[in-house]
């Protein structure tokens, strides 16, 4: 496929679509878990072909999929169920009412809230709160919390809707959001329609430099539209009127950033030096040479036959492995290296909204985290690696019986 045969445009900048940052051929959904009363039923599969747009270097994966298909009451991510991720949250919440002031009259707006993991801490400060989260049942986990939530896709719409019936917002957030929404025009454009007239922007996502760095493929998958730089979006939010002010680093999600916004108008708060830190470190990394996205897909290639070569090599030597996590990430990881039951057994994970179901596509079972207490394997394959840590200190105990953790990226690694 190229983009003479079919005409893709880039989603920020509508140039012209063709030139591929790498082709993982074709999956099902990645949160669509088959439950056990469709087992015997087909799953839908869609291309992963990202391409990297030559204008303005935003890399992306063209919409296969309608997103109300993929963002519906049966979407399976609940934030809560990771203690890490929560922990994150309230450090966040911490930082940010103090530096913004932050308190009792302030309106701070999440969107895409999920089950209100990160406003459950601005509500125990006291501070009002609403969430906009468009599947329903996450959504009504956080409002079970006494969370408000609006059960809708933002854009310039609902964003006209929110500030009409309730205000401008003195905060806007959003985690993991910007990279989820195919029309990433019409999301900054809400948030410049919202947001108050001294008001400040904050969003999180994993950082492109960091993903090419890491070899992290695993996490592109259908609701990943876009895989983002501080550069390209830096320019698509200053098209918009918002100035990105500050910028930092997070670990989270394999490397991360979290940009600050606000409207470029507003000069009480003026740029960090953060700002052209981080513009010069992606220019010097190659964010403006084809060659930087183009040496990717060929390491891509080779991880796929180390990961291969050890599973060969394991189940040869007659070892069991199982996995550990059910996360998005780990079934592109699956179903572009062809892993099934042939090689892992099954998977587990914490949360009982997932166990009892199949991952898409390889079919692996999902069981709770105690089958591997009864089953005692000799590989524990972290399919979760940015929790690793967290993973590793809770079943450490599988070293009794001679396990050992494997962790599949940056390169597939036997851990000690
Ligand atoms: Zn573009």
């Amino acid at each position: 496929m190229s983009g003479t045969q079919i005409d893709l445009k880039c989603r920020a900048c509508d140039a012209p679509l063709s030139h591929t940052f790498v082709d993982l051929g074709t999956a099902p959904l990645c949160q669509r878990h088959v439950t056990p009363a469709r087992f015997s039923h087909a799953e839908a599969t869609y291309p992963q072909h990202v391409f990297v747009c030559t204008q303005c270097f935003l890399v992306q994966l063209p919409q296969y999929v309608n997103r109300e298909e993929i963002f519906d009451d049966e979407y399976a991510y609940f934030s809560s169920f990771s203690d890490t991720w929560l922990k994150h949250a309230e450090d966040y919440v911490e930082k940010v009412i103090p530096r913004f002031g932050i308190g009792a009259r302030s309106s701070v707006v999440e969107i895409a809230s999920n089950d209100g993991y990160l406003l459950q801490y601005f509500k125990q400060r006291g501070v009002p709160c609403l969430g906009v989260e468009p599947t329903a049942n996450t959504a009504a986990a956080a409002v079970a919390k006494g969370i408000p939530t609006v059960v809708r896709f933002f854009g310039a719409q609902t964003a006209r809707d929110l500030r009409r019936e309730r205000g401008p917002a003195d905060l806007i957030l959003g985690n993991n959001v910007l990279a989820h929404v195919p029309d990433i025009n019409d999301l900054v454009a809400g948030m410049k329609i919202l947001l108050g007239d001294n008001g400040v922007i904050t969003m999180e996502f994993p950082v492109l430099s960091r993903l090419i760095e890491n070899n992290y493929f695993d996490t592109i998958y259908h609701e990943h539209f876009s895989y983002l730089s501080f550069t390209t979006v830096r320019g698509l939010f200053a098209k918009h009127g918002i100035t990105l002010f500050d910028v930092e680093d997070l670990p989270t999600h394999g490397g991360s950033i979290r940009i600050y916004g606000r409207h470029s108008t507003d000069a009480s708060r003026p740029e960090t030096a953060n700002v052209q830190r981080v513009l010069q470190r992606e220019k010097e990394l190659g964010h403006f040479d084809l060659a930087y996205y183009d040496r990717f897909s060929e390491r891509v290639k080779e991880s796929k036959r180390k990961i291969l070569d050890f599973l060969i090599g394991a189940k040869r030597d007659g070892k069991t492995v199982v996995a550990y996590g059910a996360p998005g990430k780990g079934n592109t990881l699956l179903n572009y290296c062809g892993i099934r039951t042939d090689f892992i057994d099954y998977t587990v994970d914490r949360s009982p909204h997932k166990q009892g179901n199949f991952l898409p596509g390889s079919r692996i079972p999902i069981l709770d985290p105690s089958a591997i207490d009864r089953t005692r394997p000799d590989y524990v394959f972290i399919l979760v690696w940015n929790l690793k840590d967290e993973v590793i200190s809770r079943m450490g105990h599988i070293r009794n019986w001679g396990g050992r953790f494997v962790v599949p990226l940056p390169e597939i690694q036997v851990l000690d």
